[in-house]
C-alpha cells in the first residue's frame, strides 16, 4: 500500500515537473513496464515468497544469522538488517551487470528509452527467480526475521521508485538528499546509454557504498544523457513481446550501436567536483 501511494504521489509530481524529456508516449511506456511487473509478481508469489519467507521464520526460530547473534532492541535489529541488506543489494547489482548471463535479465530494465517510476517495477521474471538463492543466502547471514525482511521490502520499493522516479526536485535538495540517499539524478546517470557512466552509482538506498567503493559519479548534465543501452535504441526492439523474450534470444553486444540511426554518445567534460549539474 505505502508502494502504490508512493507511485501514486511520484506519477503525480511526474507530469508536473518532470526531470528529462521523454522519448516514448508515458502511458504506452508504463502500460508495457506494469505488463512486465505482472510477471514478475506471478513470479515472485509462486517461488520467491514460499522459499524466503518459511527460511525468515526458520532464522528467527533458530537464531541463525548475524544479526541474531545479538540482543539488540528491535530498531537497532531494523536499522542494522535495512544497511546490510543494502550493501548486499549493492553487491548483487553489480552481479547482474558483470555475469553475462545475469545481464540478460537485467538488461529488461536497462533497454527503456525513459526513466519514470514506472522502470522501477520493470524487472524480467528471470531476474526476480535468478535472485532468489542470493536473497535466500541474504536472509540466512544476515539473519532476517519475517517482520525484518517485510520492511526491508517496503523500504527497499520505495527508494527504487523514488530513485528512478522522472520527477525534477530542485537541484539543491537533491544535493543535500544525495549525501545520504541515491536520487533521481544520481540513478538517472546509471541508466545512461555511455557505458562507465552505467558502471557507476550502483547503490540502491545510501549513496553510502559507492562513495566507498569509488563508483559513485555525480558530474554528467541530465540533458545530456541518453537513456538505454546502445544496442537497443529503436522503440520497436523495446516492444513488450520483444524485451520478454530479449533473455532468451541471441542479443547483440549490448554497449555497440546498431548500424542504423545511431545517436551520438556525449563525452561529458563536467569535473568531478561538480555535482549533479
Ligand atoms: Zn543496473
Amino acid at each position: 500500500m505505502v508502494g502504490v501511494g508512493t507511485l501514486l504521489l511520484l506519477r503525480w509530481l511526474e507530469t508536473r515537473k518532470p526531470l528529462r524529456r521523454s522519448i516514448e508516449p508515458k502511458f504506452r511506456r508504463e502500460a508495457r513496464n506494469v505488463g512486465v511487473a505482472g510477471v514478475s509478481a506471478i513470479a515472485l508469489v509462486l517461488a520467491e515468497r514460499p522459499i524466503v519467507m518459511p527460511l525468515a521464520a526458520v532464522v528467527e526460530k533458530q537464531n541463525w544469522g548475524l544479526l541474531r547473534q545479538f540482543r539488540f532492541p528491535l530498531w537497532l535489529e531494523i536499522a542494522a538488517a535495512l544497511v546490510l541488506m543494502d550493501y548486499t543489494f549493492y553487491v548483487w547489482h553489480i552481479l547482474m551487470h558483470r555475469v553475462p548471463l545475469l545481464w540478460r535479465f537485467h538488461l529488461v530494465h536497462h533497454v527503456d528509452l525513459d526513466l519514470d517510476a514506472s522502470t522501477a517495477l520493470r524487472f524480467h521474471f528471470t531476474e526476480m527467480l535468478a535472485s532468489i538463492p542470493w536473497r535466500a543466502g541474504q536472509v540466512l547471514l544476515i539473519g532476517l526475521t519475517p517482520l525484518t525482511f517485510s520492511i526491508w521490502q517496503g523500504v527497499f520499493l520505495v527508494c527504487i521508485l523514488f530513485h528512478h522516479s522522472n520527477v525534477e526536485l530542485p537541484v539543491s535538495w537533491e544535493r543535500f538528499l544525495n549525501k545520504l540517499i541515491v536520487t533521481p539524478r544520481m540513478h538517472g546517470i546509471h541508466h545512461s546509454i555511455v557505458e562507465r557512466e552505467t558502471n557507476s552509482n550502483w547503490s540502491s538506498g545510501l549513496t553510502l557504498w559507492d562513495w566507498l567503493h569509488g563508483t559513485l559519479r555525480l558530474n554528467v548534465h541530465q540533458a545530456e544523457i541518453t537513456v538505454g543501452v546502445p544496442a537497443f535504441q529503436e522503440p520497436k526492439a523495446v516492444t513488450l513481446p520483444r524485451i520478454l523474450a530479449m533473455p532468451f534470444e541471441h542479443l547483440p553486444p549490448s554497449w555497440s550501436f546498431s548500424a542504423d540511426g545511431s545517436p551520438e554518445v556525449h563525452q561529458s567534460d563536467v569535473p568531478q567536483s561538480v555535482l549533479l549539474p
